[in-house]
């Protein structure tokens, strides 16, 4: 199992930048965003690897006692922050823009993501490694069967609770401390997003209240500010959870180097007032490697997922993908 694991993970990575050679150098020399060199029709059966790219995320995310420590640490954490923050009156998780001017009795909350944050929604992301979504869609039918997918699941409230979550926000919610769920799931999937958390045993009073889902004509957009504000306009909110970037801050979409400004910005406040937990499945951090449009130029969606994984590559570190690109190999039968 190991080695065939390793074997997949080897397969991939040569896959995508087979260029080991001379004239190694850490960094790229052209910023990963300059797509004028990336194939924009990759020929049929390019980089012709069976082993779907999230799988050994996916694994990762289900299997390993890494991760099951992760959560509990982050959760017990958690639990540390808020004696503190209840303790001292002038203790705010959200940075002086978000966090307006509660008044002093203002009751306490803490904000947290939903999936992969509290519950566990890895099963989707592994039945879409073992039912992937057909290559040879035009891209834009692609992207409506996995959403369409992914309402599916939500509709059947299997997300589990992780590890240290349920018992966490109860003991929050037990002290006076009002849990709000700030997530992109979108309005339609609000009332089975709540019986789900319910399910797994998750605190939750009012659905209506409790829950911020996405709605983009109604001022709730994918980026969270706003909806944290809201929270915000009527307690004081002391400890914030994620996996997200963009369930801490806005602005996350742009580059690697401005992601990475906003994380040390606020370098003290992880693990103090912002607690974040490990995913390395999906994510804001993938969008912008692979941050091309969908492509309709790309026939398929297998050639658009082959230029995103393009795009992914040269991103690595230690491996000199623009003097060796990766080659376009038709595996022959
Ligand atoms: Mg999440």
């Amino acid at each position: 199992m190991h080695m065939i694991q390793r074997g997949a993970l080897l397969a991939a990575v040569l896959a995508i930048a087979a260029c080991a050679g001379a004239g190694r150098k850490p960094e790229s020399a052209r910023p990963i965003d300059d797509l004028s060199d990336i194939p924009r029709s990759p020929p049929p059966g390019a980089l012709p690897d069976p082993i779907h790219d999230n799988l050994n995320a996916v694994l990762w995310s289900q299997t390993s006692a890494e991760n099951r420590a992760l959560a509990n640490q982050a959760f017990n954490q958690a639990a540390r922050t808020l004696a503190v923050a209840k303790a001292d009156p002038t203790f705010n998780a959200l940075p002086p823009s978000e966090q307006g001017t509660p008044p002093a009795d203002a009751p306490l909350a803490i904000i947290t993501d939903i999936d992969e944050t509290v519950l566990d929604s890895s099963a989707f992301n592994a039945d879409i490694i073992q039912n992937p979504i057909s290559r040879n869609l035009p891209p834009a039918e692609a992207h409506k069967q996995f959403d369409q997918r992914w309402n599916d699941w939500v509709a059947q409230r299997e997300a589990i609770a992780l590890p240290g979550a349920a018992a966490f926000l109860k003991q929050a919610e037990a002290a006076g401390v009002r849990i709000f769920y700030i997530t992109n799931r979108k309005d339609p999937e609000k009332a089975e997003t709540c019986s789900n958390l319910v399910q797994a045993g998750l605190p939750l009073d009012d659905c209506a209240t409790q829950v911020l889902t996405r709605n983009d004509a109604e001022g709730r957009p994918k980026e969270k500010g706003t909806r944290r504000k809201m929270v915000a306009a009527g307690h004081r909110v002391v400890l914030v959870l994620g996996d997200n970037l963009g369930d801490f801050a806005d602005g996350i979409y742009s580059s690697l180097e401005a992601r990475a400004q906003i994380v040390d910005a606020q370098s003290s406040w992880w693990g103090e007032r912002w607690i974040i937990l490990p995913n390395p499945m999906y994510g804001s951090w993938e969008e912008v490697l692979g941050h091309a449009p969908n492509d309709a130029a790309s026939p398929t969606y297998g050639a658009e997922q082959e230029r995103r994984r393009l795009q992914k590559g040269r991103a690595l570190r230690g491996v000199d993908w623009w003097a060796n690109p990766p080659k376009m190999e038709v595996k022959s039968k």
